[in-house]
């Protein structure tokens, strides 16, 4: 059997991969690529998956990062099933048309500046019309229940505990007389999260493990209090007349945050008349979802749902899914709470609540999710001065909060404990979907306190399974190449102008004095360039 990793490997996001197995070639989970534009070339370098050829897509969950880019094989070639939970269809059939509405209009603004420009045509990566059809592939599994997508291979779905029908994936390949067992983890819940369940155990005896590693070198700080965090950040903006705002992913996040506000709202805690603005036309429609959904929440809200309260609703909650009441979110003065997407701040209409709040003396800013390297919201949490938005400079004046307790991800000690419960001496783990420093750590952990034989597979690597041997991996030639950066050229390209820089300059004084404020305002330019590339490096 060959495995081979076409995303989240060494990083977050794209999670993907392609196997071949009992002569099938299928995927499990097909996630956009999101982070820095290098990062999210891969999405339109999509060779690598051979769309056509896949016989059948499974799918942790409806997130993005590992749903994204199935519009994206359909209008390559792929029309095989995609198998996953009940949710996380309603889910899908919401988010990847969300998803393709974003990609056309970024090619939409892109064409524009090149049509300027006199550059070529791009195209978006896909169109409503190719998520439409993606959606209709989806067919719908129980949780739990076994089932055979293909000849030799039969798959089950657990919960996983991460959002409304997450799951992780049990696979069971019969090849050659012989029987390999492969647990997917998708990603791991955090237990006790609102709403969902808590992440259920494996009912195999896997021989590998493909697991999630977000938090593999920390565990979520003053868990227990998230919910004090939250009624601090507000009550910290609303004395001072400033708003809270929230960046929070459309789907689970958006959902959390609305029924901690209800559960603040019961105790007291919140604001009299504060207004609560569900700032997002996807979370707007995944709270529809979630509420048609109550069958798979945890007992706590079902409980409430059964009492007859409504724990994704509160007094001075608005939906705004039109640009104009968006707009006047920004113009209405005095304290509320914006909870609105993207959650890592680098698309959608979060940008405009931050360009008119995070130079704010007085606002809050509470991020409650993971945030990516390069993205906007990792800049702010790592404590940037400024930042450029939609084409401005602003400055970073708002209170910053990170509240852990609310992560979709089991902490590092979470992610110890479950796999503690199903481990076994020969249980071969492979770490993907997280940072490289994350990785580490828990690979060490799992080694030291199970002994346990751990990989951490890079993009593009082949993985090959044979039952009874150690597992194989073989690294893509195109890849060592890619990773290494000149710098100590670069450096000296950069001196090599700076010397002629400086000569340059010594005879600045005869040029026209028009001349003279122009070359003062691309230098002042430079070195705003040059402060950022050092608080860049400087971070942590
Ligand atoms: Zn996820
Ligand atoms: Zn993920």
């Amino acid at each position: 059997m060959q495995i081979q990793m076409l995303g989240a490997a060494r990083t977050v996001t794209g999670s993907c991969y392609v196997i071949e197995a009992a002569s099938h070639r299928f995927a499990v989970d097909c996630g956009m690529h999101q982070g820095n534009a290098e990062i999210e070339k891969r999405n339109k370098h999509s060779a690598a998956y051979r769309a056509a050829e896949l016989d059948f897509i499974l799918l942790t969950h409806a997130h993005i990062d590992h749903s994204g880019l199935l519009p994206r094989m359909v209008k390559e070639g792929f029309s095989g099933p995609v198998y996953c939970t009940k949710p996380t269809q309603d889910l899908l059939d919401i988010m990847l048309l969300d998803s393709a509405h974003i990609q056309e209009m970024e090619a939409e603004w892109a064409n524009r500046k090149r049509a300027r420009r006199g550059g070529s045509f791009v195209e978006a990566l896909y169109t409503r019309e190719d998520a439409a059809q993606a959606a209709a592939l989806l067919k719908p599994q129980d949780y739990d229940r076994l089932f055979s997508p293909a000849s030799g291979l039969s798959v089950c779905f657990r919960d996983a505990g991460h959002i409304l029908g997450s799951s992780f994936l049990e696979l069971t390949v019969n090849e050659g007389g012989r029987q390999s067992q492969l647990l997917f983890s998708g990603d791991l819940g955090r237990p006790k999260a609102l709403i969902v369940k808590d992440p259920e155990r494996p009912g195999i005896k896997a021989d590998y493990l493909f697991m999630e590693s977000t938090y593999g070198d920390r565990n979520h700080k003053d868990e227990g209090r998230s919910r004090e965090e939250l009624a601090e950040a507000v009550a910290y903006a609303s004395a001072r007349g400033q708003k809270t705002i929230i960046p929070a992913f459309a789907v689970e996040r958006t959902q959390e945050i609305i029924y901690t506000l209800f559960l603040l709202h019961k105790e007291g805690r919140l604001p009299r008349g504060i207004p609560v603005y569900v700032d997002s036309p996807l979370a707007i429609k995944a709270t529809e979802i979630f509420r048609r959904h109550g069958e798979y929440f945890d007992r706590e809200a079902r409980e409430l749902l059964n009492n007859g309260e409504d724990p994704l609703s509160l007094p001075g909650l608005v939906y705004t899914p039109s640009t104009e009441e968006s707009q006047a979110i920004n113009r209405q003065q005095g304290p509320a709470i914006v909870i609105s997407a993207s959650g890592m701040c680098n698309a959608g209409r979060i940008k405009h609540h931050l360009r008119h709040n995070l130079w704010r003396e007085g606002a809050a800013i509470v991020f409650a999710g993971y945030q990516a390297v390069g993205t906007p919201g990792r800049k702010i949490v790592d404590g940037a001065k400024s930042l450029t938005l939609l084409g401005d400079e602003i400055k970073v004046a708002a209170k910053i909060y990170t509240i852990g307790g609310f992560s979709g991800h089991a902490g590092q000690s979470q992610m110890l404990d479950w796999v503690e419960a199903f481990h076994h001496q020969d249980l071969k783990v492979f770490l993907v979907h997280g940072e490289e420093k994350a990785q580490q750590t828990l690979a060490g952990l799992l080694r030291g306190r199970f002994g346990l034989n751990v990989s951490i597979p890079a993009y593009l690597e082949q993985i090959t399974l044979e039952p009874g041997k150690t597992p194989a991996l073989h690294p893509d030639p195109s890849l060592s190449a890619e990773k290494t950066i000149n710098w100590p050229w670069l450096l000296k390209e950069s001196e090599d102008r700076f010397e002629q820089l400086k000569a340059g300059l010594a005879g600045a004084g005869s040029k026209s004095w028009a001349d003279q404020t122009e070359i003062r305002e691309q230098l002042q330019e430079l070195n705003k360039r040059l402060m950022q590339i050092v608080s860049q490096l400087q971070a942590r």
